[in-house]
């Protein structure tokens, strides 16, 4: 019989699977300690619960961290990880952890492939192959090298994040709780293409800092790029977003991919500023990496800079993502899935 994963759950959650296995009711808590605490792997080694009770609870009943079953280091210090899905290396994600300065961050999958269909991203090309359970992303964060050492967390992995959304708000739940990792939610962000339901539900749900990949301000030229945008404009969602504080601790920023003489010109960057106007908010702009088959080429340095400038002369802050990782593909849109979600 395949077992239960007990990562993910909530101490409320593992009371009643205690209690079901004829254990105290404060074993809940006890068994969160033991997972998100001390992180062990097997329930074996908490030794704060009876010999018998463990046993019991062993034979439906398991920790559930998936390990990595790959991994590459990059030149300057980012490293990629390779984690299966619900046990499947064949169907592998990718998480990849950013070292910068006393920060290590770490860019997570959500998804294996992503429905979502965007041109320019090699995930949205290879289709969709299932989203994650909870205990599977959070296995990114417990099975690398780096898990007692990571201060951020950025969901701009492979997958759309309100794609699923369920699982992403356990994941987080147990990344800010009290009884989890604690941290704040400012150290957490998510990137999404704008599914509006799900994004009001993120909004509403979590104080989590937002990422929204734009890309271009022209609805018949983003719906050319990326299908969502005829479901869900970018006009509505930022409309939403405006219904928000970004004033204090909560930061929504813009992504925004250049391509040579498509989306980079002094038009478009006029377009974004009237679509971004007395919204407190920073524009990233990235340097798109070639995919095959896919028309339009990388926006040089200069016309970066000069529309970065533009930005700001209007009153916007921009800037020019530094491209982390690139000699293992981990850079943004060269996941081995190959996502530009960024
Ligand atoms: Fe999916 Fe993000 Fe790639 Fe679009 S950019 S296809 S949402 S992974």
């Amino acid at each position: 019989m395949e077992k239960t994963r007990l990562l993910g759950m909530t101490p409320d959650q593992l009371k009643e699977i205690a209690l079901e296995a004829g254990l105290p009711g404060f074993t809940g808590k006890q068994i969160a300690q033991w997972i998100y605490g001390r992180r062990v792997r097997t329930i074996g080694e908490m030794t704060n619960l009876s010999k018998a009770g463990r046993e019991r609870l062993s034979e439906r009943y398991e920790v559930g961290v998936a390990e990595p079953v790959g991994k590459a280091e990059s030149s300057d210090g980012t490293r990629k990880y390779l984690f299966p899905v619900n046990g499947d290396p064949g169907n592998a994600v990718e998480a990849v952890m950013i070292p910068d300065g006393d920060r290590k961050t770490l860019c997570v999958s959500s998804q294996a492939g992503c429905k979502m269909g965007c041109k320019f991203c090699m995930t949205g090309r290879q289709g969709f192959h299932g989203s994650l359970s909870a205990a599977d992303i959070l296995s990114q964060f417990f099975g690398i090298d780096e898990a007692g050492e990571l201060t951020n967390s950025v969901f701009m992995g492979m997958g759309e994040p309100l794609d699923n959304w369920e699982e992403v708000k356990r994941v987080i739940d147990v990344l800010t709780a009290p009884w989890g990792f604690a941290w704040s939610p400012k150290r957490i962000t998510l990137s999404t293409i704008g599914v509006l339901p799900n994004l009001k539900r993120f909004l509403d749900e979590s104080k989590c800092h937002l990422a929204v990949s734009l890309h271009d301000p022209f609805p018949e030229e983003r719906a050319t790029l990326m299908p969502v945008e005829k479901a869900y404009p970018i006009r509505d969602v930022i409309s939403l977003i405006r219904k928000y504080d970004f004033t204090g601790q909560r930061r929504v920023s813009f992504e925004y991919t250049m391509f040579a003489g498509h989306n980079d010109t002094p038009r478009h960057a006029d377009a974004l500023l009237r679509l971004l106007q007395g919204l407190e908010c920073r524009v990233n702009l990235i340097r798109f990496h070639r995919i095959p088959d896919f028309p339009y080429g990388t926006s040089s340095q200069a016309a970066m800079e000069a529309f970065r400038d533009r930005l700001a002369r209007g009153g916007l802050t921009a800037t020019i993502r530094a491209s982390r990782g690139e000699d293992i593909l981990a850079a943004c849109g060269l996941l081995a899935g190959l996502h530009n979600h960024a």
